[in-house]
């Protein structure tokens, strides 16, 4: 049997079945009894594996309301009967192998550190072929941004040229992994250049996430002067994005000094620099406000808190206040 005929999740049978519910362009190809196991959410940890592996964990049939990250079946509507050689590979099992690991990487939810070592430890010229290889061969977005993610988190500046020429087709949906892959891989200014651009086709509304996703890896004080010439209003996003970007107190004090919008990112990217203020990406940067003139915090918040005294801005600067040891730096 070719591989186009093997069902997809047992591996085994012949295939009876081309499910396209969960996704037509790539649907599953399957033998009767997975099938039916499939539509019952009660496929074998290693079926589910076999699947998510193929199709990413985030398909709606597969996704984590119906199953654990090991493939066990949460609500299944049929009896699982799991043997010893129906369990799905652990970590320990794949990581010598760069093939088995890759699977492995795009069935999980997140990619997690121990996932990102273990591709490290190969070689990373075998790695990188594997991934165009695999990123070539399929339509599937979410598995085209695991890739992408394993460029930016492992493999970086090799990938350069090949990252280069991802943008100049670049599906809209995958921008965030691709600017992930260039901030790793290529040099900062032409990398910035790339997304900005591709930013410059967001409808406004849209702008402040597209911008946070797109551009925070970077983690470079440039995106600040772009977030001078884009911002329009306040978005939280714009705050967030502030955070991670290297700010300076001379410029959040330039910002206080203009007003409203930049006045409003720049206080709350100011408490955004404090623990459980903002998601666990910014906190797990433990991002400051740096370069701070220390004697100039308290007359200059205190200040602006008089020319735009609203309920928002009092209480930030009273948090700003009592934790500035934490936030400047
Ligand atoms: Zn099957």
């Amino acid at each position: 049997m070719s591989n186009q005929s093997i069902c997809e999740a047992c591996r085994i049978r012949a295939v009876d079945v081309i499910e396209t519910t969960d996704d037509p362009v790539q649907p599953y190809r399957l033998c009767a009894s997975c099938h039916e196991r499939l539509m019952a959410y009660a496929l074998r940890p290693i079926e589910w594996y076999n699947l998510a592996s193929m199709h990413g964990s985030f398909k709606p049939m597969l996704h984590d309301d119906f199953y654990e990250e090991d493939g066990t079946a949460c609500q299944p509507e049929l009896d699982v009967l799991v043997t010893k050689q129906d369990e799905a590979p652990t970590l320990k099992e794949v990581r010598h192998d760069v093939e088995a690991l890759l699977s492995f990487a795009v069935s999980r939810w997140y990619i997690e550190d121990d996932v990102t070592d273990s591709l490290k430890r190969h070689d990373p010229s075998l790695l990188f072929d594997a991934v165009k290889t695999r990123y070539v061969a399929t339509q599937n977005i979410d598995v085209k941004a695991r890739l992408l993610e394993v460029v930016a988190d492992v493999i970086a500046t090799p990938a350069a040229d090949w990252v280069r020429s991802l943008w100049h087709d670049v599906d809209n949906e995958l921008v965030d992994s691709l600017a992930a892959a260039t901030a790793s891989s290529l040099p900062t200014e032409e990398g910035l250049q790339r997304v900005y651009d591709k930013l410059d086709e967001i409808e406004p509304k849209e702008l402040p996430s597209a911008a946070f996703l797109s551009l925070y890896r970077f983690r470079s004080p440039d995106v600040l002067d772009w977030i001078e010439s884009n911002c329009d209003a306040f978005d939280s996003n714009w705050a967030r994005l502030v955070a991670v970007s290297m700010p300076t107190w001379h410029q959040m004090n330039a910002w206080l000094e203009r007003g409203r919008p930049l006045s409003l990112v720049a206080l709350e990217a100011m408490v955004n620099c404090l623990e459980g203020y903002d998601g666990l990406y910014v906190e797990s940067q433990s991002p400051h406000i740096l370069q701070t003139r220390h004697d100039e915090v308290e007359l200059v918040l205190t200040a602006y808190e008089q020319s735009d005294s609203v309920h928002r801005v009092r209480r930030q600067v009273a948090t700003i206040l009592q934790h500035k040891d934490e936030i400047f730096m």
